[in-house]
């Protein structure tokens, strides 16, 4: 769980932690994280708070005058000496103190890596955590959707409306799924099986041309064939001038749905 926590903070590039001064995994005394109670419960929690106002670490007067900490001048020094120059610079050049100490100071158990997303994590469930990843992941367009987009021109609107559209385009769950797979350009042709080594040639089964999911829903003649006669079936039975495009044809007409049945 933790280190699913530490990718999550990676992907968000959620780097508060990296300036605190306590429990940090890169400022180590023996090498260990440390803790100091005194110095926590005087507010020095950043790496931040052991610097002057020019952004250099304090001296140890400086310190003792500013904190009133028991902490010798070999305490001090030892724990000034680990921290790494990376961090160092790391916390001059941002400006968290506000926002990190408030995260530390009043609640544990607030997750919020930015500024639209927070999560609790005493109420969080795994699909919380979920969310988070996808949201992160997932972000760019589906690789179905964008290669018809190649052929044919759909906005990511349409593409909205088709995907809504699989719930109703049949009652049919196997359609429903056939749909889906087909929205996604997982439907496996000639080609694929050729790929796959289970079939010894990619050429199509009617016309022998090269098979592909365009090839066999809209390039072929067989299909076209078929598609104009099952059109001209339709227009004869309802005396209708129906002329659906290719895109009709593969994704559905909107301005008639919802269609209950095909
Ligand atoms: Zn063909």
């Amino acid at each position: 769980m933790l280190s699913f926590l530490d990718d999550l903070k990676t992907l968000y590039n959620y780097n508060l932690g990296q300036t605190v001064l306590f429990k940090n995994r890169e400022i180590l005394i023996d090498g260990k994280p440390f803790f100091i109670q005194e110095w926590f419960s005087k507010g020095i929690i950043l790496i931040s708070d052991l610097l002057d106002e020019q952004g250099q670490l304090l001296s140890y007067q400086a310190f003792k005058a500013k904190y009133q900490c028991k902490t010798n001048f070999l305490n001090y020094y030892q724990v000034r000496s680990t921290i790494p120059d990376s961090l160092l610079a790391k916390t001059k050049n941002n400006n968290l103190e506000p926002l990190s100490k408030s995260i530390f100071l009043q609640n544990h158990s607030i997750f919020d890596p930015d500024s639209s997303t927070k999560v609790n994590f005493e109420t969080a469930k795994v699909k919380d955590f979920h969310w988070l990843l996808n949201k992160q992941v997932n972000n760019s367009p589906h690789p179905g959707p964008t290669k018809w987009s190649k052929s044919m021109p759909i906005c990511a609107k349409q593409w909205e409306k088709i995907f809504i559209s699989i719930k109703q385009v049949s009652r049919e769950n196997k359609l429903r799924e056939f749909h889906f797979k087909f929205l996604h350009r997982i439907v496996v042709t000639k080609k694929e099986l050729c790929r796959f080594g289970i079939k010894n040639d990619s050429e199509c089964l009617y016309c022998g041309e090269q098979d592909s999911i365009d090839h066999t829903f809209s390039d072929c003649l067989f299909t076209k064939d078929f598609l104009s006669k099952v059109v001209q079936w339709f227009n004869n039975c309802n005396r209708s001038t129906f002329k659906p495009s290719n895109q009709d044809f593969l994704f559905g007409i909107f301005s008639i749905l919802p269609i209950k049945n095909y």
